[in-house]
């Protein structure tokens, strides 16, 4: 069982690897941006509601994500670990998430960074072709990355469960180093 929180730039490739190391630990993987975009695609209310901060590179409002968050993981398959890819993004977020963790008595393991310089960032995003990756967009989506959730490095640290990666070496490697953590992760719970 592992309870991981990934956090990391746009483009840092946490999307890709969260998935991989999901599959392969058998838990679910736990994407707010995936959850929003389904949402989008739907048209269902939160996803009007989360349309347009998602266009123009924002954070969706965090009663909106918190309600999400807190939705999926009383859910059954939730029980025996995940990974929170997204999630949190400020340090409001951080904070609801560590109450809730404590209110259904689920520590989480480790908060991953994947870390990656910018000028990688937004080379990646702009060849992804992302509906939402366009350049200016990509620009505001590192601005916030910057302001708003670079600061949880520092909230994970101080909690000492904190961990970070070199995220500019190849997939592969990256996927490898995470597979160790997690089987620490498995040996020390
Ligand atoms: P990226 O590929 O930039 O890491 P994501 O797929 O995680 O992006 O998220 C895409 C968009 O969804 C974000 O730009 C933001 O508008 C919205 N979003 C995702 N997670 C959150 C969150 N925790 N809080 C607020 N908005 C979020």
């Amino acid at each position: 069982m592992a309870r991981l929180i990934f956090l990391g730039a746009p483009g840092a490739g946490k999307g890709t690897q969260a998935k991989a190391l999901a599959a392969f630990s058998h838990i679910p993987h736990i994407s707010t941006g995936d959850i929003l975009r389904t949402a989008v695609a739907s048209q269902t209310p939160l996803g009007l509601k989360a349309q347009s901060y998602m266009d123009q590179g924002n954070l969706v409002p965090d009663p909106l994500v918190i309600d999400l968050i807190r939705d999926r993981l009383s859910q059954s398959d939730a029980h025996n670990g995940w990974i929170l890819d997204g999630f949190p993004r400020n340090v409001v977020q951080a904070v609801f998430l560590d109450e809730l963790l404590v209110d259904i008595s689920h520590a989480y393991d480790y908060a991953i960074n994947l870390d990656v310089p910018d000028d990688v960032l937004v080379q990646r995003l702009l060849g992804r072709g992302r509906q939402d990756d366009t350049e200016e967009v990509i620009r505001r989506r590192l601005q916030v990355y910057h302001d708003q959730t670079a600061p949880l490095i520092n909230f994970y640290q101080s909690q000492d469960k904190f961990l970070s990666i070199n995220g500019n070496i190849p997939p592969e490697a990256v996927t490898e180093e995470l597979r160790g953590l997690v089987q620490k992760a498995v040996v020390d719970s």
